[in-house]
C-alpha cells in the first residue's frame, strides 16, 4: 500500500475516479448487503425516478489523515441521520444510519492511497448519496432505489490562506416556507445555477438568500450557513426551516460556546442587522469557514468591518478551534472524529 503519485496540494474540488465504490440496492422493500465495486458507472432505465423527477439526495464529507498516521471522519453519524431525513422528505426509503457509517468507513478504507498525506491540506470527498432508479412516468416514488458511496480526492479548499470574499444579495429564492431548503436534494441545486452562473460572471463568489416570503431575513448561501460575529463577541448564525442544517455551523457553534466562552445565538438575523456585524463568514464542509469582505445589496456595497484583506480575528480562532479538533490537535467532545485506521 502507497500513496498514489498526485499533486495533492495543487487538487481541485473536481471529481477523479478512484478504485473503489460501494453500492446497495433497495429492492422489494429492503436493502441488500450491498458491495464495494470497481465500476464508476451506472446503468439505469430511460425511466429512472431520478431522471424523470429529481428523486435524488446527497451528502458529502471528508476522510483525511492525521499526523499520527490514522485516517479519521469528522462526525459521520450526522451526515448519515440528515441523509435518512433528506430521504423521507422525498419519499424514498431511508438508510440505515449505523450501516451508512460502517460503509462510508469501507470505502474509504479500499480507496485508503487517495487518502491525501497529513498537511498537504488535502482529502478524500466522500460522497454518499441515494436515488430512484426504476421506471416511473406518473408522478409516484420510484420502486427501486440506489445508495452509492463515491470518493475523489479535493485539494485545499484555501490555496496559499483564508481569503475574504465579495458575495451579492440574489434576487432569486432558494428555497420557500415549508418546502424542501432543510434538506440535501439535488433539486435544490439544480435551481440555484443559473443564479450563481450570473453571480460568477459579475464577479460575485456566492449569492445571499433571503427568505422567500418576506424578503427581510437572511437564510444562506446555495450551498453554505451564515456566520456572524457581534461587535461584543457574540456568534449568530441565522435560523429558519428552510435552512440546511450544516454540520459545520452546528460543530462551530458548540466550540464558540464550549472551547471559547463565547455567547451563541442561533436566531433569526434581518438583513438590516448586518451593520451591526463586525465579522461575518460562510461554513461547510470544503472551507470550514470563508470569509466574507463585503456585500453587493442590489449595487451598493456594504463593508463588513473585518474587510477584505484577511478573516477576522474571532472566525480566524472559531476555525483554527475546530480545524485542531478535526486534525486531533485538541481533543474534541466525544465521538466527534470517528476512527478509520
Ligand atoms: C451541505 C450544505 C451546507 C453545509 O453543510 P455541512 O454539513 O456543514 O457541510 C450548507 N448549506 C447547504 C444548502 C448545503 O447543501
Amino acid at each position: 500500500m502507497a500513496k498514489k503519485n498526485i499533486d495533492w496540494a495543487n487538487l481541485s474540488f473536481t471529481y477523479q475516479p478512484t478504485d473503489a465504490r460501494f453500492v446497495s440496492m433497495y429492492q422489494n422493500g429492503a436493502w441488500d448487503e450491498g458491495k464495494i465495486t470497481e465500476d464508476p458507472n451506472i446503468v439505469m432505465n430511460e425511466c429512472a425516478g431520478v431522471l424523470q423527477y429529481a428523486q435524488t439526495v446527497f451528502e458529502g464529507l471528508k476522510a483525511y489523515d492525521t499526523e499520527d498516521g490514522r485516517t479519521v471522519l469528522f462526525r459521520p453519524d450526522l451526515n448519515a441521520a440528515r441523509l435518512a431525513d433528506s430521504a423521507r422528505r422525498l419519499a424514498m426509503p431511508a438508510y440505515d444510519e449505523k450501516r451508512f457509517v460502517e460503509n462510508v468507513i469501507e470505502t474509504v478504507k479500499a480507496n485508503a492511497d487517495y487518502v491525501p498525506p497529513y498537511g498537504t491540506g488535502a482529502s478524500l470527498y466522500v460522497r454518499p448519496y441515494e436515488f430512484g432508479i426504476s421506471p416511473v412516468i406518473g408522478v409516484a416514488p420510484a420502486e427501486d432505489y440506489m445508495f452509492r458511496i463515491l470518493t475523489t480526492p479535493v485539494g485545499p479548499y484555501f490555496k496559499g490562506g483564508v481569503k475574504p470574499i465579495y458575495i451579492k444579495v440574489s434576487d432569486y429564492d432558494r428555497a420557500a416556507p415549508h418546502g424542501t431548503g432543510h434538506i440535501k436534494a439535488g433539486l435544490n441545486y439544480a435551481m440555484s445555477l443559473y443564479p450563481i452562473v450570473q453571480a460568477h460572471e459579475e464577479g460575485f463568489a456566492e449569492n445571499m438568500y433571503l427568505d422567500a416570503a418576506t424578503r427581510t431575513k437572511i437564510e444562506e448561501t446555495g450551498g453554505a450557513n451564515f456566520l456572524f460575529v457581534t461587535k461584543d463577541d457574540k456568534l449568530v448564525t441565522p435560523k429558519s426551516d428552510s435552512i440546511l442544517p450544516s454540520i459545520t455551523r452546528r460543530s462551530l457553534m458548540e466550540v464558540a460556546e464550549k472551547y471559547m466562552g463565547l455567547e451563541v445565538e442561533h436566531r433569526e438575523v434581518y438583513f438590516d442587522e448586518i451593520k451591526e456585524f463586525k465579522e461575518v463568514g460562510l461554513c461547510g464542509t470544503a472551507a470550514v469557514i470563508s470569509p466574507i469582505g463585503k456585500i453587493n445589496d442590489h449595487g451598493t456595497d456594504i463593508e463588513i468591518p473585518s474587510g477584505m484583506g484577511e478573516i477576522g480575528p474571532v472566525l480566524k480562532e472559531l476555525r483554527q478551534t475546530l480545524v485542531d479538533i478535526q486534525e486531533c490537535r485538541i481533543e474534541g467532545p466525544e465521538g466527534w472524529v470517528v476512527e478509520v485506521k
